[in-house]
């Protein structure tokens, strides 16, 4: 990578070709129907990248018909095997690895997230298409011994048309999660990318295409979401609709599939996920680590562990500790190689996080650090940390998204278990501990999807992520993330005089 750093060293990277700009709809780049197009910004410098078409209703039906063709009975895409389904995957994570060096370039500027993070996006990227193309011959059914003169078996086929609306955090990582479990199990997709960054999911089309995917088995729509979010989770022609985004969003998805023709729906959103650290810790991975999850990709993360629980005897201790790492941060240049936290992915953002650190001051809770705008071009922001954080405070209850770290102090195991519960989310939560016994106790009693055990956001392409209330339905990801595309079909055979 280093010829790749030397090349990045241009604050905001100007100068990236930026080659795909249109709606993908049947492995065409096309125009929107209406003429629309929206601007993309580069949040290290608040300047516009470029314009991009942008998807409406009408782009959405288009984008319903190549799909709908592309799932006839006997298209290609129907007739395709199954271990071929698994080569295309396997070919498009390929094309991926060939270009990684432009993907993440093209993802540093038009997120704002370091060069070294789009670089780690783009490997589990990789890894995600490749794990999912291992399963495409491997989805087995059953046969069943039911009783009478019956033979049952069943088998998984997939569930059709698949909406699938993705987020602005991990861009190019999200449209993967979302389609390498679709398109192993042999679906046809509506891809809606999020509108703050468009260009790597557009560049993903144009590998699709060039891995030799059937036309109208992935067709990719940049817009918004009341236009093209909605279109795709009103739509009554789509089986199925998959969404990471806010919790708010999350209702007017279910709502929309509830009006509409109840359409499959999972959905992955926000948390406020707890970090429990106890007193026999080994302080200093957990000051660190307790910190990353909050920090990294500038806390736009729905798992972050937002909420850092200490236990009171090592609490001075821990908050100091933590304070002096957050010094060490590098804000800035996104491309520059030792910057380790780039820009919030809007000004929008970046005010939402301002106001929730006004909040907190407003509230009582002490702002060891951080707390402001860091320079005058783009969206930073300074790492920030707040100690003596009480439980009704807002910075307590709401998804901050942003670097902002709330250390709250507790006496025991069982009361830092009953306040880490206390969420409407549930989506991830962690224990620091050297003690197994500690560890298992604390890890059986969190309500989330997934519980760490001094470590935290570690998400693996084998392991399903979700979450547990208002965090989500369904998981992502692993054996489970098959499911989630897969209908279960059982077929009941009369036979003749069945013997044992
Ligand atoms: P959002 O939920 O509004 O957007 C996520 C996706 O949903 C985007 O593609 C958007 O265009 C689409 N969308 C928006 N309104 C829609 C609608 N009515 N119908 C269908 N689709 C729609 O998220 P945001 O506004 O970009 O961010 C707001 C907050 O959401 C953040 O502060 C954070 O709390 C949360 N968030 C969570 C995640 C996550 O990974 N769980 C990711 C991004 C944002």
């Amino acid at each position: 990578t280093e010829s790749l750093m030397a090349q990045c060293k241009l604050f905001g990277k100007k100068d990236l070709p930026i080659k795909y700009t249109s709606l993908f709809i049947n492995n065409e780049f096309v125009p929107s129907i209406e003429g629309n197009k929206f601007p993309t910004f580069c949040p290290a410098t608040g300047e516009k990248i470029c314009d991009v078409e942008e998807g409406r209703k009408a782009d959405v039906q288009k984008a319903v018909l190549a799909a709908k063709q592309a799932f006839e009975f006997n298209s290609v895409w129907r007739r395709t095997d199954a271990s071929q389904r698994g080569r295309l995957i396997q070919k498009l994570a390929r094309l991926v690895e060939r270009d990684s060096e432009y993907l993440s370039q093209l993802e540093t500027l038009d997120n704002g997230k370091p060069l070294a993070e789009s670089l780690n996006d783009i490997s589990d990227t990789i890894k995600c298409f490749e794990y999912y193309a291992g399963w495409s011959d491997k989805i087995e059914g059953k046969t069943i011994p039911v009783d009478g003169d019956y033979f049952a078996y069943t088998h998984y086929e997939p569930i059709g048309i698949v909406g699938q609306i993705i987020p602005w955090n991990f861009p190019l990582l999200m449209a993967a999660w979302k389609l390498a479990p679709a398109l192993t199990t042999g679906n046809v997709v509506i891809l809606k990318l999020a509108e703050q960054t468009p260009l790597t999911g557009l560049y993903l089309a144009s590998l699709i295409k060039e891995a030799g995917f059937p036309p109208g088995v992935v067709n990719v729509i940049p817009g918004y979401g009341p236009t093209a979010g909605a279109a795709i989770s009103e739509h009554m022609e789509i089986d199925k609709v998959a969404f990471t985004g806010s919790t708010e969003v999350g209702h007017l998805i279910m709502q929309a599939a509830g009006r509409t023709n109840l359409k499959n729906v999972t959905l992955e959103m926000g948390g406020k996920s707890p970090n429990i650290i106890l007193k026999d810790a080994d302080i200093d991975s957990a000051v660190e680590t307790s910190q990353a999850t909050v920090f990294y990709n500038q806390g736009e993360i729905c798992s972050s562990g937002s909420r850092t629980y200490v236990q009171e005897e090592i609490y001075e201790e821990f908050v100091r500790k933590s304070v002096e790492l957050a010094m060490k941060v590098k804000t800035g240049d996104p491309f520059h190689p030792d910057t380790t936290m780039g820009a919030q992915v809007s000004e929008e953002q970046l005010m939402k996080i301002l106001e929730h650190i006004e909040s907190g001051k407003k509230e009582g809770a002490k702002l060891e650090c951080g707390g402001s705008r860091h320079g005058d071009k783009g969206y930073f922001l300074q790492p920030t940390i707040f100690s003596n954080v009480q439980d009704d405070m807002k910075i307590a209850r709401e998804e901050i998204f942003g670097p902002v770290q709330s250390i709250f102090k507790f006496k025991t195991m069982d009361e830092a278990i009953e306040r880490a519960n206390d969420t409407k989310y549930g989506l991830g939560g962690g224990v620091f501990t050297r003690d197994i016994e500690n560890a298992m106790y604390v890890s059986s009693r969190l309500k989330t999807g997934t519980v760490w055990i001094n470590c935290f956001d570690v998400t693996l392409a084998n392991t399903p992520f979700g979450g547990y209330k208002m965090s989500g339905t369904g998981r992502e990801m692993g054996e489970e993330g098959l499911r989630q595309y897969s209908e279960v079909k059982t077929t009941i055979m009369k036979i003749a005089k069945k013997i044992s």
